[in-house]
């Protein structure tokens, strides 16, 4: 093992105890780090909506549990079989996947036949844990392979991505996975290009990287749409071309006013079923519509075969981006150094001690993209 690290290292980190109550600030110890992981101090940690759905458990994790899946930092030590990364390097902590199943040999790790394990099981695949509480019992971890609520993060060489220096670390958590999701979508997935026309519903955090990320990608008609002014008059500050108030008038109707046809690509980030079908309403012929938002567990929608069939529509549902992290968050963080995606703009700094403060401000949408900073 290289790197400053004992096992039994004591921090600070945000634990959620039982379903639906807040997060709590606890000494928590740090166990083995095993030969395949990194040991990360952590500078900052977006706080994304699944964070929250963890939290009240809607999205079913065990309790009690340090969630954080948007953390940035420093190397601090890494295991003996490490090769990635080295002490003292700035990383981005992302999703885990299996490095082994069918989609992750084919280079779709968002889409591991193993995701779920490995990010929400809330321990190490041979079942034990990289925390526990002061009084040595279970913490449930391993959130995205990461919960990086807390000054440290125990992460594995498949999940920390080495990023540029002169970047800007402590905005750079939200990039492994709100940010990375909407401009994925858009430039892994769907392949916007330029000159192309694009429709985000939803301007969330996630809903704006997209309209960014088809900016970047040269989309000459960017709409955005959402039922917040704030978000709309934002969405026009990073490049959206148009924006529609979804509650005013039929949307379909107005993206068809402005585009003549449709749109050729759109998505949802909203995860609510009569959007989705609006988004789907608003493509064109051949048109790629992509579902990202995530719905309430068990929620259904109607869908019109005939419309996909006779226009030749195209629906999926995309997951982080459908992202190669170690390419896709350098790729972003050039194009932000570059100007030219300014996802700065979402961020709101917190210090880590208002973590619930910042996930109500989000909640409530007073907040766009959250950040927890440790000091
Ligand atoms: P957010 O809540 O900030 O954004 C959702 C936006 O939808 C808000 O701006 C809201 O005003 C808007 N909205 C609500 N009702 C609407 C309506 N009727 N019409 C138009 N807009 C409406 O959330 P976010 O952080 O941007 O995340 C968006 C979604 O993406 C969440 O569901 C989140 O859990 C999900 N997500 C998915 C992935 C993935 O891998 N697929 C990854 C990260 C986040």
């Amino acid at each position: 093992m290289t790197g400053i690290h004992r096992v039994g290292n004591e921090f600070t980190a945000a634990v959620v105890r039982t379903p639906g109550s807040p997060f709590v600030l606890e000494q928590v110890r740090q166990t083995e780090l095993l030969e395949n992981e990194v040991l990360v101090k952590i500078v900052a940690t977006g706080i994304c909506h699944t964070d929250m759905i963890a939290r009240d458990q809607d999205y079913l994790v065990p309790h009690p549990i340090v969630l954080g899946h948007e953390g940035a930092g420093v190397v601090e030590a890494v295991g003996d079989s490490v090769l990635k990364v080295t002490p003292g390097d700035h990383v981005v902590l992302t999703f885990l996947s299996c490095s082994s199943c069918r989609e992750c040999i084919s280079g779709h790790p968002a889409c591991c036949e193993n995701f779920r394990d490995r990010n929400f099981s809330g321990h190490r695949i041979d079942g034990s844990h990289a925390l526990a509480d002061q009084q040595g019992g279970t913490l449930n971890d391993r959130f995205f392979g990461q919960s990086s609520f807390g000054e440290y993060a125990v992460a594995n060489e498949q999940n920390v991505v080495k990023v540029r220096k002169d970047a800007p670390l402590e905005l750079l958590g939200p990039l492994g996975c709100g940010i990375q999701t909407g401009a994925g979508t858009v430039l892994n997935s769907l392949k916007v290009g330029p000159g192309s026309s694009f429709a985000a519903f939803g301007a969330g955090a996630v809903g704006l990287a997209a309209v960014m990320a088809a900016s970047a990608a040269g989309a000459t008609t960017i709409i955005a749409v959402d039922i917040v002014p704030s978000r709309l008059k934002l969405a026009m500050e990073v490049g959206a071309t148009h924006t529609i108030d979804s509650t005013q008038g039929n949307v379909a109707e107005q993206i068809r006013a402005i585009t003549g046809k449709g749109v050729e690509f759109s998505l949802d980030a909203t995860g609510i079923p009569a959007v989705i079908n609006t988004m789907i309403d608003c493509l064109r012929s051949r048109g790629e519509g992509a579902i990202i938002g995530l719905s309430k567990p068990g929620e259904k929608f109607t869908l019109d075969p005939m419309d996909l069939l006779n226009n030749c529509k195209t629906l999926r549902g995309v997951v982080e981006g459908d992202s190669l992290p170690d390419q896709f968050i350098p790729t972003m963080i050039d194009l932000y150094m570059a100007g030219r995606f300014p996802f700065d703009k979402l961020i709101k700094f917190y210090d880590f001690s208002q973590i619930n403060q910042a996930a109500e401000d989000s909640e409530k949408g007073l907040t766009l993209k959250p950040v927890v900073r440790f000091s």
